[in-house]
């Protein structure tokens, strides 16, 4: 067996990208050394980088893919992805899968009126399924699971706290205008419509009954919704977030 030649690259990220990278790497330029055929996705992984948090790759200056080979000597420019544009259609109503250590952030997604699948039991394996069967964007904290192959849309949330993780995500992909509160299901994600008093009063207690007249459920878990004190809280939630949303 002949011993592979030690080879050499140069690394440099954009800033944005350092959160991915450990301190010592956190400068202009990275000096990485490898063996064999690597790919530029491997060696950009190897430092901690999921390549779903990469957009425009150049190999010594020029256009370049994650699955190229490097080659001994290459200077590799790796940029984070354009922030998405309003007009770009093919981002619009996004749907999500979100990995289950972000039970809020689904949550806060749904009330705001996305479209999240989100099930607490899910593994890894599942989530990459959905994430690939669905063409949904994956959001998670865990990067290991963003660098599956399979895995072309996500997002590697940042923030530890699930009222900024909700600003992230809106602005990644740039969803403030397509905010619609109270139109989805917080419990299974399904859409809610308008129904008329006596169809639901069966299932009400006897205050809301007096107080409220306006009612609305879910179309597969037949939840019923109207507008309480929990309505009051989650108003409260969604200004907030507009007003951070219209000072960033
Ligand atoms: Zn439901």
């Amino acid at each position: 067996m002949t011993e592979l030649i030690e080879q050499k690259a140069s690394l440099h990220f954009e800033p944005y990208l350092y959160f991915f990278l450990n301190q010592t790497h956190r400068k202009e330029e990275i000096q990485i050394f490898f063996k064999g055929r690597q790919s530029v996705k491997h060696l950009i992984e190897s430092l901690g980088v999921p390549h779903t948090e990469v957009g425009r790759i150049l190999i010594n200056s020029l256009p370049a893919q994650l699955s190229d080979i490097t080659r001994d000597g290459d200077d590799i420019d790796v940029h984070a992805p354009q922030p998405v544009l309003q007009h770009d259609t093919s981002e619009l109503n996004p749907t999500f899968v979100i990995d289950n250590h972000l039970g809020k952030l689904a949550h806060y997604l749904r009330l705001l009126g996305f479209d999240c699948y989100y099930d607490s039991t899910l593994d890894d394996e599942n989530l990459a399924k959905i994430t690939v069967e669905e063409e949904r964007i994956l959001l998670t904290r865990d990067r290991h699971l963003l660098m599956r192959k399979a895995i072309n849309t996500g997002y590697c949330v940042r923030s530890l706290q699930p009222d900024l993780q909700v600003i992230e995500v809106i602005e990644r992909f740039a969803l403030s205008r397509q905010i619609r509160p109270f139109c989805r299901c917080l419990n299974c994600n399904h859409l809610l419509h308008g129904v008329e008093k006596p169809t639901v009063i069966d299932h009400l207690l006897p205050l809301t009954i007096k107080y409220f007249d306006e009612f609305y459920q879910c179309t597969h878990c037949k939840q019923i919704y109207w507008r309480g004190s929990h309505y009051d809280k989650m108003s409260r939630f969604i200004e907030k977030i507009m007003a951070q949303l219209n000072h960033a």
